[in-house]
């Protein structure tokens, strides 16, 4: 029996959503060309699967994923933007046990502003009311701090938790995933702060789960300072993405698409035990992008526990004696930041944006060319099974 992996199928590149920090939008899968069932079937057993996009329920298939999926995954999560409500209440009807992570950019102004959907948090917002009220477990907020909306941070994890409901946190990132080269934290100080406060309130709580974000949301302060990641990076190893053709990557953090193989025409075997795959590995060694997105970082948390582990140990037995357990200069990069001993610029340096950088999109040729007929607003709703909004 093959080993088990955690791995994340990316369903579809389009996307209803027009997001300032990421122009998938812009780049949208040929419908007809997106992964079918019948790829899906030939993927190996699984702990933990995240179905993301794009925007996954624009698929009105996603039933049928997710029947196949459970077939091989003992755990299963789903990233939206949370807009198509009646299709996700609909999906969890039937999967009761699935996850659920709806991401929110902030309170109303702010996330309808990063979004550009209209009513976009009343939608999402009211959609992880419905899931809660339908009695779903494992339903939560996901953010993606930046700095118009790093001063929302805290209020919006304070109403996760009136809610009763989980709180995911990520930064910008750039790659050909998010189809964007220029994405960077401006007012770092600031931001980190931000992420100060929530990771004292993580560590104050009662929950363990909690403490291991909080250590997750100290990574992210190292991160936006342009830091090596605190956790080394095994994706491809034992973890895996495959995106809307088939094709199988390491991650979703690369500037451009690396592929290990594809699944349509492979086996599994085939091509996670080709010398293609080897090859991607080998670049996965000596990358230094230092991403710090969860599906890259929770598997790296499992596996080398005791790093986050003495560091919650020690920050639950500061706060035994000290209000606010946590400094973010703690880090010492923010330190020399702060004493004006290391400069901006060198931190922009130091991070992925790129502003000269050829943004990469991985779509396949015929992707592409479906863009000179067919606007990306059109892409969301065409296809097989036409789609309404
Ligand atoms: S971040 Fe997600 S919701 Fe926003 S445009 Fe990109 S794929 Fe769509
Ligand atoms: S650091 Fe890891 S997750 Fe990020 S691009 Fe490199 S291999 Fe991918």
């Amino acid at each position: 029996m093959a080993k088990k992996m955690n791995g994340t199928v990316i369903v579809t590149y389009r996307c209803n959503a027009r997001c300032t920090m990421c122009n998938r939008y812009k780049a949208p899968s040929r419908p007809e060309e997106e992964i079918t069932v019948e790829t899906i079937r030939k993927l190996p057993p699984m702990y933990f699967t995240n179905i993301t996009g794009g925007e996954p329920f624009i698929r009105t298939d996603l039933k049928e994923i997710v029947r196949e999926l459970y077939k091989k995954s003992d755990r299963i999560v789903i990233s939206t933007n949370g807009f198509f409500t009646d299709r996700i209440i609909d999906l969890c009807k039937e999967f009761p046990n699935i996850g659920i992570r709806i991401s929110i950019e902030g309170l109303e102004q702010t996330n309808n502003a990063i979004r550009g959907l209209d009513d976009g948090f009343n939608r999402g917002y009211t959609t992880l009311k419905k899931l809660v009220e339908m009695g779903m477990k494992d339903v939560g907020f996901g953010m993606t701090v930046q700095d118009l909306n790093a001063p929302d941070l805290v209020p919006l994890y304070e109403i996760s938790n009136e809610l009763g409901m989980e709180f995911a946190t990520a930064s910008l990132h750039n790659s050909f995933y998010f189809v964007e080269a220029k994405n960077i934290i401006h007012d770092r100080p600031m931001v980190a702060s931000h992420f100060e406060e929530l990771v004292n309130r993580l560590l104050k709580s009662k929950s363990p789960k909690k403490w291991m974000r909080a250590y997750f949301n100290h990574g992210l302060i190292n991160y936006i300072y342009g830091q090596k990641r605190l956790l080394p990076c095994d994706m491809s190893f034992d973890t895996f993405f495959i995106d809307p053709y088939g094709d199988v990557m390491p991650c979703n953090g690369t500037k451009d698409k690396e592929i290990m193989g594809n699944l349509n025409t492979q086996t599994w075997e085939e091509l996670w035990n080709s010398p293609e795959a080897d090859a991607v590995r080998a670049k996965v060694r000596s990358c230094d992008r230092q991403c710090w997105m969860i599906g890259s970082v929770s598997p790296a948390m499992h596996k080398y526990i005791w790093i986050p582990g003495m560091w919650v140990v020690w920050h639950k037995l500061k706060s035994l004696v000290m209000k606010r357990p946590y400094c973010m200069y703690e880090n010492k990069i923010v330190r020399e930041y702060r004493d004006g001993k290391v400069s901006k610029e060198e931190l922009d340096q130091c991070s992925t944006c790129d502003l000269c950088a050829a943004v990469s999109d991985g779509l396949s040729e015929q992707s592409r060319q479906q863009l000179q007929t067919l606007r990306a607003e059109e892409s969301v709703h065409a296809g097989p099974g036409e789609q309404t909004v």
